[in-house]
């Protein structure tokens, strides 16, 4: 066995968080704020290639290791947990589209997805149907050349994206079958869309899509009609680990930052790094960060070398974000009155983890993906 990373690895991490330290770190305050320049700063995340890490080189992707895209988000989280989710959804879209969709499209996207001129969210979620995705009931009717799709999705990040992969009912059956994805641009006549005010990850601008009638070319169809379900679902099972060095990188640098914070406060005339009732919750935060962001690794490099990881990533996506928000919450208790002020990042920090407890499948539908893979489809409840 080995646990270390390769020279090229640790030369990807040195360089990604030099970026990190210099450029993401000390906006992350100012990111939250509706105005702030996003494609400005997609621009310069593309300059170093991080747009594109899972894309073709033939697009200007630069095709990289599942394990490297955690480091990327590692790194990138630690400054800034909103700076992840661009990765998460980078990856996700720029993939998605190089597997399925057709030449055309790839021609017309990729390149300036990877460049960061355009960006391209993902709707799933409607308001019927959150957990019970396959539930959807957004339609496509084939009318020609063109699909016309009717239907609301009520969560959606990135909602003022110039695109997005939207899931659709073209057949008739119930559940994942006959569900399909169309790539649909948001100028496209017929879309409309609202932001909603969310507690934290606010830079995702999650919001609501409304599509009326809306045409698109029918060569906008990504992957073969009634299987968009299954062809995005597969990219799920490894970005939820990512999401989860997201959280675990995120609550790491609280630690971090608390431990140098208790070695120079001090009570009763001593620092309180001195009492246990101080060191231990930073001891147990340290083992369990350290535990979950492993099993994150574990279920990347299982990708990385085509095995099974479906269970590994939903227990990380179960564990990363539920670990990250415990122990931001005791090292924000831990800076005393001065953790719960806007001095100090961890209540920015604690609001962002919490959206990735419901965001990408909740800690219950995480473990009923646990309990399938292990106990076997014939015992899923109905
Ligand atoms: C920050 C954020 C970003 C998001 N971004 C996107 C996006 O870009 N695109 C997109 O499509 N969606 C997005 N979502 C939506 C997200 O994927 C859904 O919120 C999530 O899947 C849960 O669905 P729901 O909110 O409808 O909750 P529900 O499905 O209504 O669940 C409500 C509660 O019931 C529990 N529950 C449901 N079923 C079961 C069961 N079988 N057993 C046990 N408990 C159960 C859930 O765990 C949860 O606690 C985002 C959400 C958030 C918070």
């Amino acid at each position: 066995m080995d646990f270390g990373f390769t020279d090229e690895q640790e030369l990807f991490r040195k360089t990604v968080r030099q970026f990190s330290e210099r450029e993401v770190r000390p906006q992350y305050a100012d990111r939250e704020r509706p105005d702030y320049d996003l494609p400005a700063f997609l621009q310069r995340m593309a300059e170093l290639g991080l747009l594109g890490l899972r894309a073709p080189v033939e697009y200007g992707g630069v095709n990289t290791s599942y394990v490297n895209v955690g480091i990327a988000t590692e790194e990138l989280s630690r400054s800034d947990y909103n700076v992840g989710t661009l990765i998460v959804s980078s990856v996700i879209s720029t993939e998605v589209l190089s597997l399925h969709a057709t030449d055309r499209v790839k021609e017309e996207w990729l390149p300036d997805m990877v460049s960061g001129r355009r960006h391209v969210a993902l709707a799933l979620t409607e308001p019927h149907s959150g957990s019970d995705a396959a539930a959807l009931t957004t339609r496509a009717v084939r009318d020609g050349d063109q699909y016309v799709i009717t239907g609301e999705k009520s969560s959606t990040s990135q909602v003022d994206a110039d695109a997005c992969i939207v899931f659709v009912r073209t057949g008739q059956g119930p559940g994942a079958r006959g569900v399909s994805a169309i790539l649909v641009p948001l100028d496209t006549p017929g879309v409309g869309t609202s932001r909603f005010t969310d507690l934290g990850m606010k830079l995702s601008r999650r919001g609501a899509l409304h599509l009326d009638g809306v045409r698109v070319p029918a060569h906008n169809l990504v992957g073969r009609e009634g299987q968009g379900f299954y062809t995005v679902m597969n990219q799920f099972d490894y970005t939820r680990a990512v999401i989860a060095i997201q959280c675990v990188a995120t609550a790491m640098q609280s630690v971090e930052e608390t431990i140098e914070y208790v070695k120079a406060r001090t009570a009763f005339g001593q620092p309180i790094a001195r009492y246990e009732g101080v060191s231990f919750p930073i001891a147990e935060a340290l083992a369990t960060l350290e535990a979950a962001r492993l099993l994150c690794y574990k279920a990347l490099w299982l990708r990385d070398v085509k095995l099974p990881h479906a269970k590994e990533a939903a227990m990380a996506k179960w564990l990363g974000p539920k670990l990250a928000v415990e122990a931001i919450h005791q090292m924000l208790l831990l800076h005393g009155h001065a953790g719960y002020s806007g001095d100090y990042p961890h209540g920015q920090r604690l609001r962002d983890v919490i959206g990735h407890q419901i965001g990408d499948g909740t800690g219950e539908i995480m473990k009923l993906i646990i309990a399938r893979e292990t106990l076997g489809r014939e015992f899923r409840p109905r």
